[in-house]
């Protein structure tokens, strides 16, 4: 059971991989996609006699929601709602979700937050990662001209190594800056497509906080703009926005509060008079993908949630979907339940409340 679980993450894995390199050149059909349409022949042949066994039956599948394609035991794995792709968009937030979570656990991973990580830990610069982190989750620094950027990081990072790393987390704004608004949510950059305007890819940010009345940067023209690229917008910014905010509401409630502690074990650490409480804020809209992420941890990963520690999933979560909490806990198998215990920010306050600070 346990293999097949790996095969099937293995084939959403190059299926997604497949079809985004897809995107980029259609003349060709990538080897992870070749790779994901056998091993995903191989699963539906083992249930079903209605294979796809062509790139556009494949796809044509894909649109569906996880539950249609016939392979019943994706829904420990994958939302079953959701498709792999949408029509005019691409790969869903899902997909995204399931690469971000798959990737999370790779210790190989080459990704520019990854060196920065590793770059702070063998050097033991707990402050300047924190500043970094901090930093790249501020939504005034989502979209920041060259001249500030440059003197942000002078003046609080010595090493000339690590600025070069932060510099890789922004790109040159493709466009003009008159192309585009400033995301009311989190500061990127808002595209108009098909009569609407669009943060990033997905739409995370318009769940959030109404696109009503957006306004233009206030860049002049002749500066040299740089935005987050898109994956830090995604799997940085955003989800940095949640944990800022929230260390910031304790900090207001008179908490001492660090961010990022010991150089990211933690998002969230409080400091009480008799104890100290770890929090890691988990922000998946897919309540699937979430718990799989934890099935999929090693008893050394999970051995890190210590008896005071949380996994705090944010309040607008709970809000859109109130049994969010009670999903994802009957999904982690038994062995993984005795090490994560989920809480919403609400329930973390309550449980503060009976702590002397
Ligand atoms: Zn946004």
């Amino acid at each position: 059971m346990q293999i097949n679980k790996r095969e099937l993450r293995e084939m959403l894995f190059c299926l997604i991989e497949g079809i985004k390199l897809w995107e980029r050149d259609y003349t060709k059909v990538p080897d992870k996609l070749y790779k994901g349409h056998l091993l995903f022949m191989k699963h539906i042949a083992m249930v079903d006699s209605n294979i796809p066994n062509n790139l556009f039956a494949l796809i044509k599948t894909l649109k569906k929601p996880s539950f249609e394609w016939g392979i019943p035991q994706l829904v420990d794995i994958f939302s079953p709602e959701s498709a792999l792709i949408e029509p005019f968009n691409g790969i869903t937030t899902e997909a995204e979700e399931f690469i971000e979570s798959y990737q999370s656990l790779d210790e190989t991973d080459q990704s520019v937050m990854r060196k920065i990580l590793v770059f702070c830990r063998e050097l033991d610069l707990d402050n300047e990662y924190r500043f970094i982190r901090t930093f790249l989750s501020n939504k005034t620094n989502a979209v920041i001209d060259a001249f500030s950027l440059g003197k942000s990081l002078a003046e609080n990072l010595e090493s000339q190594e690590l600025r070069q790393l932060v510099f890789e987390c922004y790109e040159v704004l493709p466009e003009p800056v008159s192309n585009y608004r400033k995301c009311p949510h989190c500061g990127w950059t808002l595209q108009y497509r098909n009569g609407n305007w669009f943060c990033n890819k997905e739409n995370v940010c318009h769940t959030i906080e109404s696109f009503e009345q957006i306004s233009m940067f206030s860049f002049n023209e002749t500066d040299k703009i740089y935005r987050l690229t898109s994956g830090i917008q995604r799997y940085i910014l955003l989800p940095g926005l949640q944990e800022i905010r929230f260390s910031n509401l304790l900090d207001k409630k008179g908490y001492q509060v660090t961010t990022y502690p010991d150089i990211d074990l933690y998002d969230l650490r409080i400091n009480l008079a008799e104890r100290i409480i770890d929090i890691d804020m988990k922000d998946y809209k897919s309540t699937s993908i979430l718990a799989d992420y934890f099935n999929q941890l090693s008893v050394s990963q999970l051995e890190k949630y210590h008896s005071d520690s949380y996994i705090v999933i944010p309040s607008y979560r709970i809000k859109h979907s109130p049994a969010y909490i009670k999903i994802v806990n009957s999904r982690l198998e038994e062995s993984v339940k005795r090490h994560i215990r989920i809480l919403s920010e609400n329930q973390v306050t309550e449980l503060l409340k009976e702590e002397v600070k």
